[in-house]
């Protein structure tokens, strides 16, 4: 059987299953920026994907879908949500958010996650070439770089985590902690998303461990292990071209027709997510009408929050509390024909969102943790026109470089109100000034240079 010299592993094929208008099923390459930064190389080098193809209880044999081969690895329904659902979304998700929801801790979750972990190293073992390079991905899989480095001492083990990596005192809570550590530590790179999060990995080898380190290298059995930031980003060009087609122009012009072409759109766009902040920046918009900072008629908030996890109870209590409070909000707020808060609990595809993205005044992005936050920098990249504002937490990834954004603390409602204020008010050549800078940024730390660095850094070190 073939064997791959170059393989992602990742919880998910990057491909979703769907249903042909003949009724046959077929694949179709999932949206993201993950697979098209990694589908060049993985032509190039024969590359191979490994991961779960969204089906529990279903084995589906190997194929090759648009010049990969991918490797399906299967999960049962119990598995998903024991080792997905629970461990990886109820306490790895929230421990690594700074704790802004509670993370459960059970042993019955944990042996699932270890179980699953296994049969991905195993798996990737069969695959991967002599002296591979396999890329681990995200935090669902931290076990897989020791257990694979047991079974193949001779791959070149890379992984990157695409969520925060917490300091040492939250990640201490955690009862499978050395584990977890002693997973990553089978990796020769672990790369984060900021600095910070790289820092608090070697900090916590060597306060866990007692593991020696020399900067950014921390030393296991003779081996020199790297820890180190490559900020994730967007497919910059791809965007700034789509938001220039005729079709997406006219759609920006008709959103706001249909909103009532208020003076100032304010966007958000987030999966339905605790540690999103949404509940904070409505907050600080409501306050803003009720104080009459801003008028009724004159600002629409429309805010996407995309479904997401919903068999995990803290998502279910959070869908309920939004939506009491976005009902709130517009019962005080509303006019016959205008609702300040527009909410739609939907998923968008890129071209819609695109249109959004160029027809909003104002893009507000209040993570209270977040990895990265792909919005943000994607709201960058459509603005070509030089206008709009970004309202940035400090909190998300995003914020170390996109410095010439209107920077908050989510937890601070006065300062949100503030920065929404100055957002709107900003005049264009100020905004011109702040999104020339930070579109600079966007366009040159593009993905394909995110994927280019973190495997020359494999590779070479
Ligand atoms: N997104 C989408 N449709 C939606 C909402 C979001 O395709 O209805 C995309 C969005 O364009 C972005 C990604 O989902 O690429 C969200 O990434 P981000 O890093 O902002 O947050 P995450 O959901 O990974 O925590």
């Amino acid at each position: 059987k073939a064997r791959s010299s170059f393989l992602i592993v990742a919880n998910r094929l990057p491909v979703d299953r769907v249903v042909g208008a003949d009724g046959a099923a077929a694949w179709r390459r999932s949206p993201g920026g993950l697979v098209t930064a990694i589908a060049p190389v993985m032509q190039r080098r024969e590359g191979a994907w490994l991961g779960w193809h969204g089906a529990p209880g279903e084995e589906v044999k190997p194929f090759d879908h648009d010049g990969m081969h991918l490797v399906p690895v299967p999960l049962s329904a119990a598995e998903v949500e024991l080792y997905y659902e629970g461990f990886s979304n109820a306490t790895i998700w929230p421990l690594y958010h700074d704790v802004v929801a509670t993370p459960i801790y059970s042993r019955v979750l944990w042996d699932a996650y270890r179980a699953v972990n296994d049969r991905f190293a195993r798996a990737a073992a069969e695959v991967a070439d002599e002296n591979a390079v396999v890329w681990i991905q995200d935090y669902q899989l931290q076990l897989v770089p020791a257990m694979l480095r047991k079974l193949r001492p001779d791959l070149r083990i890379g992984f990157f985590l695409h969520i925060p990596f917490p300091p040492v005192e939250l990640f201490w809570q955690l009862p499978w902690r050395r584990e977890i550590v002693e997973g990553l530590l089978g990796a020769d790179l672990v790369g984060f998303q900021r600095p910070g999060g790289a820092a608090n990995f070697v900090r916590l080898c060597r306060r866990l461990l007692g593991l020696q380190h020399h900067r950014n290298e921390v030393e296991l059995d003779g081996r020199r292990i790297r820890a180190e930031a490559f900020p994730i980003s967007v497919d910059f060009s791809e965007l700034d071209t789509l938001v220039r087609e005729p079709s997406i122009v006219a759609r920006a012009k008709e959103i706001r027709s249909e909103l009532g072409e208020p003076e100032h759109m304010l966007l958000g766009v987030d999966r339905l997510d605790y540690t999103k902040g949404i509940g904070q920046r409505l907050k600080a918009f409501s306050e803003l009408l009720a104080d009459g900072a801003v008028k009724p008629g004159e600002a629409v908030f429309v805010q996407i929050a995309t479904p997401s996890r919903e068999r995990v109870e803290e998502y279910r209590r959070l869908r309920n509390s939004i939506e009491l409070q976005v009902g709130r909000i517009n019962g005080e707020h509303s006019q016959l024909g205008h609702q300040p808060v527009q909410y739609l609990h939907q998923s968008y595809n890129r071209r819609e969102l695109a249109a959004l993205y160029f027809a909003a005044d104002v893009m507000v992005v209040t993570p209270l943790r977040d990895g990265m936050n792909l919005v943000a920098k994607e709201y960058i990249a459509c603005r070509h026109d030089l206008r709009g504002s970004l309202v940035l937490s400090e909190f998300a990834g995003a914020a170390d470089e996109l410095k010439q954004a209107f920077s908050v603390n989510p937890y601070d409602v006065e300062g949100m109100k503030r920065a929404m204020l100055t957002a709107m008010r900003a005049t264009p050549h100020e905004l011109s000034r702040r999104m020339r800078s930070m579109r600079r940024r966007v366009a040159t730390y593009n993905v394909d240079r995110w994927a280019g660095e973190f495997l020359a850094a494999l590779e070479g070190g």
